[in-house]
């Protein structure tokens, strides 16, 4: 099917009016208010009270969007051509609540409850990392407990910070002890700089998890480690989850907690494009803080690695 021929709703194209106009929309797609007949619901989590350094992420959705006007459908490297096959539109954002953690993150559960009881995938603009924990409560409910792809500096398994048990760096230590995640079939990616202790990192590996430190990504593709990280995720539903902070602050500035040395914008579409395949049931993109992005190119980042993310998700055709 190419564009011409399907009835899904399109990106308004740079010739319908100038890409600096209109609602800034993820990728200027619809505006829609729900989630019946889509295959693809873009969502927006404006959230960042469980963020331990620099605020700024709430601002985020908002961001990218604006940063996302200037892509166009069709994937020149990949031949990727999601709009053609399925429905995406933009769905708006989760009301959180500015003033309560733990009712935001039982909001949160609430609105992918709903979106995912219409059979989509969600592809979730973050916020800060917090927000997968909810996230990945709605997706278990459905499909039950997932394989993991997480890209991120961070392994985010701490078991409390400042005695609190769900913030932005806990939520994949809660995913596990909640059973939201099959642990065997997890993997993280471009975790490094300085730790409390080793524990950092070797309570991940203690759960079966594939843990990738920077070291093991510097100065090479990524495509061999992709085909070894897919075979580890493989099996069953997976779900992405990349958090800004992976990729190196000359990249990514627009963050709370950067940590230098870090990943290539290069390697960043090599680890999303290596995903293809993968029986995927949502993708999420975390901790962008625009405040800190003076040039606005880390929310530009992060709208393309967005846009990447729905050119690998299951169902989409390939042109020839
Ligand atoms: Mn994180
Ligand atoms: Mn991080």
């Amino acid at each position: 099917m190419s564009a011409e021929e399907t009835t899904n709703p399109q990106p308004l194209g740079g010739n319908e009016m100038p890409r600096f106009g209109g609602p800034a929309t993820f990728m200027r797609l619809p505006a829609t208010h729900g989630p019946a007949d889509l295959d693809v619901a873009v969502v927006g989590v404006p959230f960042d009270i469980g963020t331990s350094n620099r605020p700024g992420a709430r601002f985020g959705p908002r961001h990218i969007r604006a940063e996302s006007v200037l892509l166009r459908p069709y994937n020149m490297a990949t031949r990727a051509a999601p709009f053609d096959s399925l429905r995406v539109d933009d769905v708006g954002d989760v009301a959180t609540n500015p003033y309560n953690l733990a009712d935001s993150v039982e909001r949160i559960v609430e609105h992918y409850d709903e979106l995912l009881g219409h059979d989509v995938v969600p592809v979730s603009i973050g916020g800060d990392h917090t927000i997968v924990l909810p996230i990945l409560r709605a997706i278990a409910g459905v499909h039950g407990p997932v394989g993991l792809v997480h890209v991120d500096a961070h392994t985010d398994i701490n078991d409390a910070m400042f005695g609190e048990r769900i913030a932005h760096g806990t939520p994949f230590r809660r995913a596990v002890e909640e059973g939201l995640l099959d642990p065997g079939r997890v993997a993280q990616i471009g975790v490094r700089g300085t730790g409390y202790a080793a524990d950092d990192f070797d309570w991940s590996r203690e759960q079966g998890f594939r843990v990738v430190q920077i070291e093991e990504c510097w100065n090479r593709s990524l495509v061999p480690l992709m085909d070894e990280v897919t075979d580890k995720v493989d099996g069953g539903p997976v779900y992405l989850s990349f958090d800004i902070d992976g990729l190196d602050p000359a990249f990514a500035p627009g963050t709370g907690t950067p940590e230098i040395a870090g990943l290539t914008v290069p390697q960043a579409l090599e680890i999303i494009r290596g995903c293809r395949g993968l029986d995927l049931v949502g993708a999420d993109l975390v901790e962008v803080a625009p405040v800190y992005d003076l040039t606005g190119s880390t929310s530009l980042v992060a709208a393309n690695l967005l846009y990447e993310m729905l050119c690998v998700l299951p169902g989409v055709e390939y042109r020839d």
